[in-house]
């Protein structure tokens, strides 16, 4: 018989590789925003209508919520891979329009390739 749940040090395994995962997006969409631009120096501000038209904004809103200052242990391991999934999708489409060759070893290419790994236990638990 096949036990499809974690075991709690399975868990915990995975959620510290998810969080450590999640520190270069974090840099990477921080390099993104453009802070001579942005009116609020960064953060996300949820009354400003201009974040509502900034093409910054869903990078922004993720900033917000997985930033260094949020204390992501207390969130569960399905929002973690939530957050995990945003941050996938965003590189990996970066990857694909800067055109990277099948067999990359930059740092985003080795990145996405961890962060399905994680993503795969994901969508095999649903
Ligand atoms: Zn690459």
């Amino acid at each position: 018989m096949i036990d499809q749940q974690y075991t709690s040090s399975d868990e915990a395994m995975l959620r510290a590789v998810i969080l450590d995962l999640l520190h270069y997006p974090r840099k990477v969409f921080q390099s993104d925003q453009d802070l001579d631009q942005c009116l609020h120096g960064g953060f996300y501000n949820d009354d400003g209508q201009d974040c509502e038209l900034c093409e910054q904004l869903s990078k922004c809103r993720w900033l917000l919520g997985n930033d260094d200052f949020v204390d992501l242990n207390r969130r569960t391991t399905e929002q973690l891979l939530d957050a995990l999934l945003f941050a996938r999708d965003q590189i990996s489409a970066t990857i694909l329009m800067d055109n990277h060759r099948n067999n990359c070893k930059c740092q985003a290419c080795s990145w996405l390739i961890i962060a399905d790994v994680c993503l795969r236990n994901k969508q095999a638990e649903h």
